[in-house]
């Protein structure tokens, strides 16, 4: 393609010698297209600004006249040197280190720009850079573009060489958004855009051509997400659920509770995909505690029902204990076999379940990674339900979906993240939300105290219990070592039992037998021990609405979406709760964490800072990696444009003419460009 800019080497531009490409390459620019789009990461303010705005200190830039005679002063190795200019009719002193040459220049009336910084009390600029207009050049009344530069490359340089490609090949930079998604969103033309970026002529210029950038890279984006969407269309090869809405309706009210309209909400949109023959992939999110179990429960109810299995994975065997409890509770009157598959299984149960699941006797599977194993098989899965599905990998998920005929799919996560970018980086799916708590809960107070405080932690616990109400005492995790953690929870449950001794105090900890660790919660949860102390065993889905304060020791080494979570474990109920964060007010980095802990117990604000503090990479985790990195945009701030240009990108590309009229010629060349096929596909 001759007009194409990625096709002309970067040597080619005039200056740019061996070396200067080499290094250019090291900044991923190998072309004059990579060059264009090489943007700015901020701009330098050489705008001219009226003195009394400038506060004291500040960075100004002046224009004026140079109205005495300079003179230079020497200190030891220093030189300094002084003049007076006129500025806006006041005499303001200007003084420069080391630019003792420049002493000749500053001729009585000249005109001169000044930047540097303010002094209001002594109306003096100390000056960074100086120049003289009748010299041009200068960069007065500009904002200047700072580029991320390496190696011998100066800023200067690349601003230039920026500068000669713009005005050289600008003319040839392409449109690549249809002219109907600029007029519907006021976006400027590309061209401009670009040109604005590198050069703007002020602030809201600037701000427009970010604008106009950030919407098409988001736009792009979405675009090869939809096409890929449109290229894999779902085929109606799912199950066809045979829900009976009376039946559903009838379990519903035989619960203990009433359901939450969000709930009711999330469970009809579940029936409506359980119903299509196209099999469903949502994830349903919704901050700790508010009820995500009980409408998994109606879809496996449902599924069941309609003569299906239907499997529940969870990432840990307490939790899976728990829900194997509480549902064969709910389902028992209903007839529905509710079976648990763990790791810690005698051989004999394990084969005696596989065999009831492979037969059909087995209604409901709930289980750890062991339900992923090869031996396990199912007569006719119909629904997987992923609980803190965030813990499993893409893979886990996946083989589970395969022991079925593309059986429906219901992931449920607390960690709450906004939804197109859920959908970024979780593949292509619906998302549902409950943003609403059950009624009657109250928020969560929460406090951070230091660790000299321990006897009115225990004042607090001991008041909690005279009300009836229970603790959980988390201690701390010790990454490197397991049995040190171990020893940890042992030492502070013998501290505990010492200064509570009119309390019966539990423990749970990895290193127990499966037993003893089903021993342990099921005494806590039927209120035999009012103590909890335990290691992070429980961060994840354990439900004992009776217990109502939560404390973490060393509250500073866990992660800020990590302590969400063990909070989580209280405020289950009508009942008051608190959580109280053990930490050292001196630890660096806990304090932001603390802070935020205190601060809000809005899953969704929590797991926005969370994001802010460890960026997207690092908080969904390694598992989870792959998160887009965009280079205008920014997926914090950026959120509605996203949103916009998703519902933009999913009409267009389901329209015929997107794929055969020329004028969205450019945008399919982009897509087969961008290989759009050949990657892993989306979950
Ligand atoms: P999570 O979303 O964290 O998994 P759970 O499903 O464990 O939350 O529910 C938290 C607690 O709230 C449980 O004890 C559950 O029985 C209870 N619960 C769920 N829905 C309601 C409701 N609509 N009204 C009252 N309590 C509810
Ligand atoms: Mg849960």
């Amino acid at each position: 393609m001759a007009n194409d800019l990625f096709a002309i080497p970067i040597e080619q531009l005039r200056g740019v010698s061996t070396q200067k490409a080499g290094e250019l390459h090291a900044l991923g620019v190998s072309s004059v297209g990579d060059l264009i789009e090489y943007y700015p990461f901020r701009y330098e303010d050489y705008r001219i600004r009226p003195l009394i705005e400038v506060k004291d200190g500040e960075k100004i830039t002046v224009e004026g006249q140079v109205a005495t005679l300079p003179s230079l002063q020497r200190y030891g190795r220093t030189a300094r040197l002084l003049c007076r200019v006129t500025v806006e009719g006041m005499l303001v002193t200007a003084v420069w280190f080391n630019r003792g040459f420049l002493k000749d220049q500053l001729e009585m009336g000249r005109h001169i720009h000044l930047t540097g910084k303010w002094d209001a009390r002594r109306r003096q600029i100390t000056v960074a850079e100086s120049s003289f207009p009748d010299r041009g050049g200068a960069k007065t009344g500009t904002l200047q573009p700072v580029y991320s530069v390496g190696g011998s490359l100066t800023q200067a340089w690349l601003r230039k060489k920026i500068d000669e490609a713009l005005n050289q090949y600008g003319a040839m930079i392409p449109e690549l958004l249809p002219a109907e998604l600029l007029d519907k969103h006021g976006l400027m033309p590309r061209r401009e855009a670009i040109v604005r970026l590198h050069r703007p002529e002020n602030t809201s210029e600037g701000q427009e051509a970010r604008r106009r950038m950030v919407y098409e890279e988001l736009f792009l984006f979405e675009l090869k997400l939809q096409a890929y969407r449109a290229a894999n269309r779902k085929q109606p090869d799912g199950i066809a659920h045979q829900v009976n809405n009376d039946e559903v309706r009838a379990f519903v009210s035989a619960l203990p509770f009433t359901l939450t309209d969000a709930q009711k909400q999330i469970i009809n949109e579940i029936t409506y995909d359980m119903k299509r023959p196209y099999a469903m992939n949502r994830l349903l999110q919704g901050d700790v505690g508010s009820g995500k179990t009980i409408v998994s429960a109606v879809a496996l109810y449902m599924t069941v029902r309609s003569g299906n299995q239907g499997a529940l994975m969870v990432p840990t065997e307490i939790l899976a204990e728990q829900h194997a409890r509480s549902l064969s509770k709910l389902f028992e009157p209903y007839g529905i076999q509710v079976a648990l598959l763990t790791g810690s299984l005698t051989e004999r149960k394990r084969k005696d379940i596989l065999a009831s699941l492979q037969i059909g006797l087995t209604d409901i599977v709930i289980g750890t990674h062991a339900l992923i194993q090869d031996d396990v098989v199912f007569r006719r899965l119909g629904l997987v339900v992923t609980d803190e599905q965030h813990r499993f990998g893409v893979n886990q998920r996946s083989v589970l979906r395969r022991k079925g005929l593309n059986p429906d799919v219901l992931m449920m996560t607390a960690t709450p993240i906004p939804r197109t970018l859920a959908i970024t980086v979780f593949g292509d799916m619906d998302v549902s939300t409950i943003k609403e708590r059950p009624k009657g809960r109250k928020p969560i107070l929460t406090y951070w105290v230091k660790h000299g405080m321990m006897d009115r932690v225990l004042g607090f616990i001991r008041r909690e219990a005279e009300l009836g109400h229970q603790t959980f005492f988390i201690c701390p995790l010790i990454e490197e070592s397991e049995k040190l953690d171990v020893q940890n929870a042992i030492d502070l449950h013998a501290q505990l039992r010492q200064a509570l001794p009119e309390l019966a105090v539990g423990l749970l900890h990895g290193r127990m037998t499966p037993a003893e660790k089903e021993a342990a919660m099921v005494e806590f949860a039927a209120g035999r021990t009012t103590v909890l102390v335990s290691t992070t065993v429980i961060e994840v889905g354990v439900d004992v609405p009776n217990a109502t304060l939560m404390v973490v020791m060393d509250a500073d080494r866990f992660g800020l979406s990590q302590l969400h979570q063990l909070r989580g474990r209280v405020g289950r109920s009508e009942h008051q709760s608190y959580c109280v964060l053990i930490a050292d007010p001196k630890s660096e980095n806990g304090q932001e964490r603390m802070q935020a802990m205190t601060d809000t117990d809005d899953g969704f604000e929590i797991a926005r800072r969370d994001l802010e503090l460890r960026g997207p990479g690092d908080f969904f985790g390694t598992k989870q990696s792959g998160v887009p990195e965009f280079r205008v945009a920014n997926l914090m701030e950026d959120f509605a444009v996203l949103e916009q240009a998703r519902d933009d990108a999913a009409a267009l590309t389901a329209e015929s003419e997107f794929w055969t009229s020329p004028r969205y010629e450019r945008l399919r060349a982009f897509l087969s460009r961008e290989a759009l096929f050949d990657g892993e596909p989306l979950d």
